[in-house]
């Protein structure tokens, strides 16, 4: 089964303690589809302006991701430039330019309306509802959202999450979201408030997963080098809605545990370059083995 990926498409300009590099492909979507073509075929909602190389439309042919959903329009694409410090946990956003993003209303091409799997990725809750009201019945539905809709348009994002069946976000945003310091207490109240499954995403540190009375909780894959943290977020969300597309026609909570595992495997390699450089050399074989080498190291209990 596919899986519908929207969400933004950007030319970034990132950098770090020791490199910058601009017109980078970024965004959510591009993570997110990406990460998810690796386990299904992809359906790509966005948009980009007449500055956006034909190169990627090349790519995501190459990988299985259809980009008829994707509309190209007078302007430029949307652009974001951020700067991280030697933790490369802190990041500041240096500049935003909305450009074609400012008046996006996404439309589904007839083909697209009934995808079993949807990839919400980070774009206003609006534009999410509005993907949502196109679709006939999608089976299973993952949000990613980020503190900025938190804090500007929350009603929007409230009005969102009784749609969605896993909502997954960071554990900043999820404390602000609840006004919890404890992640467990917050990922409660956040099912509360619709999802069926919420994923809290704690950055190098791992993520937590929350389901009716069940519980998981992963670290992340240990890195001793990377390089640019941008869209590892983006790319843990695409990695789990591709794996689920592609492997299951019900989720179940241990589906989920797997799905949240390929997703770390995912980030893992997306950080380890800029952009999506990693992404577009990995191998099915590169994933298969990260991820079992990261079930052995999961382990605590081993016979001998
Ligand atoms: P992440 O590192 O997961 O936060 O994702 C970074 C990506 O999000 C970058 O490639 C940006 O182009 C994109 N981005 C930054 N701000 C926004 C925004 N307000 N809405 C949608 N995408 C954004």
């Amino acid at each position: 089964m596919s899986v519908l990926v929207v969400g933004s498409i950007a030319l970034d300009t990132v950098k770090t303690p020791v490199e910058e590099h601009s017109n980078l492909l970024g965004g959510s979507a591009s993570y997110a589809a990406a990460a998810a073509s690796f386990f299904s075929p992809v359906k790509l909602v966005g948009v980009v302006g007449n500055d956006f190389p034909d190169s990627e439309f090349e790519f995501w042919k190459s990988r299985k991701i259809d980009s008829e959903g994707v509309q190209r329009v007078n302007g430029k694409t949307f652009r974001w430039s951020g700067e991280y410090s030697w933790d490369l946990n802190m990041r500041e956003t240096r500049s935003i330019a909305l450009n074609v993003f400012e008046n996006f209303q996404p439309k589904l091409p007839g083909s697209y309306r009934k995808t079993d799997f949807v990839l919400l990725a980070n774009i206003a809750p609006t534009l999410q509802s509005h993907v949502l009201d196109q679709m006939e019945q999608p089976r299973f539905v993952v949000a990613d959202t980020m503190d900025l809709w938190i804090e500007t348009t929350r009603a929007d994002l409230d009005a969102l999450l009784p749609r969605v069946d896993l909502l997954i976000l960071n554990d900043s945003e999820a404390r602000e979201m609840t006004k919890e310091t404890s992640l467990i207490k917050a990922g409660r109240r956040i099912r509360k408030s619709g999802p069926r499954y919420v994923a809290i995403k704690k950055g190098e540190h791992g993520a937590l997963l929350f389901g009716d009375d069940e519980f998981f909780s992963c670290g992340a894959y240990p890195l001793e080098d990377i390089h640019d943290p941008t869209g590892a977020g983006d790319t843990f969300a695409g990695g789990i809605a591709g794996y689920l597309a592609g492997t299951v026609k019900t989720v179940h909570f241990t589906d989920l545990r797997k799905a949240m595992i390929y997703g770390s495997v995912l980030a893992s390699f997306a950080v380890e370059a800029f952009s999506l450089e990693r992404l577009r050399k990995l191998s099915t074989d590169e994933i298969k083995e990260r991820y079992e080498t990261f079930k052995l190291m999961s382990q605590f209990e081993v016979t001998a």
